[in-house]
């Protein structure tokens, strides 16, 4: 993109608002075709998170309500999932440490 309008300009960021790089882990596209740097919206959603628990809370208790049986469901069905991945990590950090 070229040009001095509001597009073109984000087009050309490198860095967010606090010198975080727009590379490729480090960035969302959003629907409207903005971009975000996920070092900051990480850190945004956790403030979020912690903010409205409450809210969160009450959003979860209806969800649960309404689909009964659904989260052993889940746990069932997802459990151990997280254990393999972390299994996979430590294998990859030994292989490149060599030890
Ligand atoms: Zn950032």
């Amino acid at each position: 993109m070229r040009g001095i309008g509001p597009s073109a300009v984000n087009a050309a960021k490198t860095s967010c608002n606090l010198g975080h790089p727009l590379t490729d882990g480090n960035l969302i596209h959003r629907k409207d075709g903005s971009k975000t740097c996920w070092t900051c919206h990480r850190a945004y959603m956790r403030g979020w998170n912690k903010e409205n628990r409450a809210k969160i809370n009450v959003y979860r208790k209806r969800w649960l309500d309404r689909h009964p049986g659904k989260m052993a469901e889940m746990n069932k069905k997802y459990s151990g999932r997280h254990k393999k991945y972390r299994a996979k990590k430590r294998e990859e950090a030994r292989d490149e440490f060599g030890t």
